[in-house]
Order: structure tokens, then sequence, then C-alpha cells
């Protein structure tokens, strides 16, 4: 527990300065929000300007408890003046880790997180949060509290760069389909793993020299990466964007041309819950922790990032797939479509699927196999990032007044 506590307190003076850096999405509205005595704890109801996925948690020795946000703005909050409670000493803002903000309310005794729940209003999309405490016994509230397990919040993965995504660098995670024991397709000894490898490297190098982002691939070599492991990837990575790159083979008709891939409206609501019955939920939103979480709370919390990440994700395909035409590069005759693709399922990251041609076509090999294809092919894709960082960039400018 001493571990725990330590590890709170040095997060806050490490992470307090960078926290500054960030501009929030979501408001905190002061006035309207409120922390006071109810007949046997204490509630809080906390106004946000939007939904933002969140964990509530307790700790011990002293009491208190701690709610985390994803990218909440805390300029200009005087956390004092929400409590108007007895039975909290203190409430302390800050940051706590790259996007994430963290509120600490200081308890005077052991008080018991009995419900959390989040509600959305959907004409506004304005949020509040209302979160109920129930006085205990101290060895009831001892074990109930701690900081959830296996929440990773720092970047431990080897094959993390640690400065990765910090000082809020643009981070491109180019991921090169299949790889060691799956080499994708196979066309006459031309194996779709190798083109992916080549060509991701080549994007890499293209995309680094154009301007001040970070690229990181998902595999470096031609070694197997499961689907799970190279979502897992992107959140360490902290991933503004996720591009898996394909050229798959069709046995049948003769489909050619460039086809760019978001994950279908049906297949994430799939996608959803089978993301909130995985066992291994801490790695699913980058940071928070689900573990700890019943289903119905993990689904709303994938749920609402997904609301937020998918116009995104569908605004990236079309810069892609201009940017392609733009080139008067082949597009396939349907360039966009919609598939439940493990890779895409990140619920907080947009992510495409982009398959550069089809190895089953001799045109598209021929045109993957020619460096100076690839090179138009590649600064098709550098430009529509580019366009698409820029104009997302400016929505959420607009989101935040
Ligand atoms: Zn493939």
């Amino acid at each position: 527990m001493i571990r725990t506590i330590l590890a709170v307190l040095l997060s806050f003076v490490a992470i307090g300065a960078a926290a500054q850096e960030f501009s929030g999405l979501a408001r905190l509205d002061v006035q309207d929000s409120s922390v006071v005595d109810t007949r046997n704890g204490v509630a809080l109801e906390l106004r946000m300007s939007q939904g933002v996925p969140y964990r509530v948690f307790t700790l011990d020795g002293p009491e208190r408890l701690v709610l985390d946000f994803r990218e909440i703005d805390w300029a200009g909050v005087e956390p004092g003046a929400l409590d108007q409670s007895e039975q909290v000493s203190d409430i302390r803002v800050g940051g706590f880790g790259p996007g994430w903000s963290r509120m600490v309310v200081d308890l005077a005794g052991p008080y018991l997180l009995e419900t959390a729940d989040l509600e959305v209003d959907a004409e506004t999309g304005q949020a509040t949060l209302r979160v109920d405490l129930q006085m205990g016994s101290p060895e009831a509230f001892a074990t109930a509290s701690g900081a959830p397990d296996g929440a990773e919040w720092a970047v431990s993965s080897a094959e993390v760069p640690e400065t990765s995504g910090q000082d809020g660098t643009f981070v491109i995670v180019v991921d090169p389909g299949h790889g060691g024991i799956d080499p994708g397709a196979d066309q006459g000894g031309v194996l779709e793993k190798d083109l992916m490898l080549l060509f991701a490297l080549e994007l890499k190098e293209l995309l680094v020299r154009s301007g001040d982002v970070e690229v990181l691939l998902t595999r470096q070599d031609d070694s197997f990466v499961s689907l799970d492991r190279r979502v897992v990837l992107a959140h360490k990575m902290r991933a503004d964007l996720f591009i898996s790159l394909h050229a798959d083979a069709l046995n049948e008709g003769h489909a050619h041309g460039a086809t760019v891939y978001t994950l279908s409206k049906t297949a994430s609501d799939k996608a959803s819950a089978l993301l909130a019955e995985r066992h291994d939920r801490s790695d699913i939103l980058a940071g928070i922790d689900l573990s700890g979480q019943d289903d119905v709370v993990a689904d709303v919390l994938i749920d609402l990032a997904r609301q937020e990440t998918q116009p995104r994700a569908d605004r990236l395909a079309e810069a892609l797939r201009l940017g392609i035409k733009q080139r008067q590069l082949k597009l396939n005759t349907r360039p966009m479509r919609s598939a439940g693709f493990s890779v895409l399922k990140s619920p907080d990251i947009p992510s495409v699927l982009l398959e550069l041609g089809f190895l089953s076509s001799e045109k598209d090999r021929a045109n993957l196999q020619n460096p100076e294809w690839r090179g138009v092919m590649a600064a098709s894709i550098r430009d529509a990032i580019f366009a698409w960082r820029q104009a997302d960039a400016a929505t959420a400018d607009l989101v935040r007044q």
C-alpha cells in the first residue's frame, strides 16, 4: 500500500508540469457540480462538457477517493469550491500520465465506493458523473481499496521507445500485415508479409522526413505478431493514428486497386462486447483499467471512446481515398469498405486498414514490386495523413469551444 501511495505522490510531482500542455477536450462545470454529505456518506455530482472515459477507486492510509479521467481540462478549476461536505477535507486535481487527469478527494473516514454512474445527455452531449460513498468499517474499506491491478500507465514494453508520444509528438503506428509463420498472400513466390514490411519501412522513412511526427512499426522484421498484440502495441506507443497495410489475394473475380477499410458499425458493436468480455482488459483502452469494472461499465466506457473515434477514422479513410486518387493511383471499384477486422478494434485510436492492392492482380503485383510506384503510394498516404491531422486538430478545437 505504501508503494501505491508513493507512486501516486510521485506522479503528481513528475507530471504536474507536463499536464499543463494538454488542453483537455472536456471541462468540468464547477458551478453545477457538488460534493455533499448524504445520510450515511458522501455524494459527488460532477458535470462535464462531454462524456469521457473514467475510472474510480479508493485508496487507504489515509482514506481517499481517486477519479481518473481521459483529458479533462482543469484550467480555472478551483477544486475547493466543489466541497460542501463535512466528510471531505480536501479535493485536489492534476495530471496523471499523458492525456489523463486525476481528482483526489480526501475522506474523513472509511467511505466505501457504492455506485459510480456516468450519464450522457443524448442531445447536448454533456455528461454527469455521480459517485456515491457509504460509511463502512475500516476493514471493509481497506479490502475494497487499492489501485486497480494491471493499470499500466507507464510504457514498459521493450518494443516501445520510452519517449513515444511524449511532449505531444504526433505518433503514427504503421502495421505491416502478417509476418513470421503467417505469410499472408503468396503469389508466385511474392509474399504479402515481405512486401508490407518493405512498404512500411519506406513509408516510415518518408513520413519522418516530412515532418514532426514519430513513426513506429508493430513489427520491424519478419516476426509473427498476433492481431491483439498489434492493437496493444498501438496503445502502448500512444498512437494518434493506426494504419494497417495489406495486399491480399482474392481467388475469385478480378479485384484490383487500393481499398480502405474502417471498422463496420455492426462489427464495432460486436467488438465492444467481445472486448468487454476479454480477460486482459487493461490494454484495451489506453491506460484505463477495466478489469475491476463490471461489464456494463466497461461497455459504456468503450462505447464512449468509440463514439468519438469512429467519425475520425471515417474521415481518415476518406482522406486516404482522396490522397490516392489525387496521385492518379488505381482505386478499387468500391474503395471504401468496412469490416470487423481485429486490428481496427481500438476504441480510442482512429484506425484504418489499407489494402494497397491485390497480389492476385498481375498489375497490382507489378506495382507493389516497383519502387517508383511504392514511392508515389507512400507520398499519397503521407499527404492524406497530414491533411487529416490538420483537419482533425481543427475539429478538436471546435469541440473544445
Ligand atoms: Zn493481408
